[in-house]
């Protein structure tokens, strides 16, 4: 579904207290961005390129690997030593040829500080990850034209997205169940892709929900990937390798 190329979605679990944060130590990625979404627990992060933060339920953390980063993600100490619900989402979103060696970059985007849009009549918030909605500009910046938004719906709220034809788009339901253009029921964790044969997509809240709303242009562009590398030919990827092998992808303490 370029330009995103993996989803992966931990839907709601609890997890019990544990003093040792579960996690993933450090490790590379090269030629795309890791978008991570919160909506229950904590997770800490530590990159090489000296970022580091904390994401709570609403946050957003734009990673853009690029020419290369090592880093870690942990959950939160305190999140650990209490346990409890955890759900959230990490997009790989990758990036043009011309841009996959650009420098690393980090945006933290905080839930209180997120663009967005009060529907009318109480029906909710779209929240402007990305992209724009309604002429209001996303919270983060991005190599390619996409659109991100958390839709924050209230039972019975009806809205009308517009994205262009060739756009790839799809829904995370994070939250509650949706009918889609006055068809098609979807409910909590499920996916919905959408086919490219029209710009409008009318969605009515059956109840309380929340949305993940992914919308972009494709790159139409070789891809070659391998583990946490995604690049455009075989050769790179040798070289993303050989690269991580020699160390320049930074150091981060494990
Ligand atoms: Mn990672």
């Amino acid at each position: 579904m370029s330009p995103f190329f993996l989803l992966d979605y931990n839907s709601k679990i609890n997890f019990s207290a544990r003093n040792e944060p579960r996690g993933v130590g450090v490790h590379p990625h090269r030629g795309f961005e890791t978008v991570t979404i919160a909506y229950q627990g904590a997770v800490s992060h530590h990159d090489s390129a000296g970022n580091s933060g904390i994401i709570y339920p609403g946050d957003v953390q734009w990673m853009t690997a690029a020419s290369g980063i090592l880093h870690k993600e942990y959950h939160e100490q305190e999140f650990s030593l209490t346990g409890g619900d955890f759900q959230m989402v990490q997009l790989w979103v990758n990036l043009p040829a011309k841009d996959k060696m650009s420098r690393p970059k980090y945006q933290d985007i905080k839930n209180a500080e997120m663009a967005r849009y009060n529907l009318p009549d109480g029906g909710g918030v779209i929240q402007i990850i990305a992209g724009e909605y309604k002429g209001i500009k996303g919270s983060a910046s991005t190599f390619s034209p996409l659109h991100l938004y958390n839709a924050r719906l209230n039972k019975g709220a009806k809205t009308t997205l517009s994205f262009p034809e060739n756009f790839n788009t799809g829904f995370v339901i994070i939250e509650g169940g949706v009918l889609i253009n006055g068809e098609e029921v979807a409910l909590t964790d499920q996916f919905v892709h959408f086919n490219n044969d029209g710009d409008e997509i009318q969605v009515e809240a059956l109840e309380s929900s929340v949305i993940l709303v992914l919308s972009g242009e494709p790159i139409n562009e070789p891809i070659a990937q391998y583990g946490p590398f995604l690049m455009n030919s075989q050769e790179e990827i040798q070289i993303a390798i050989s690269d991580f092998n020699q160390g320049k992808f930074g150091y981060l303490e494990d």
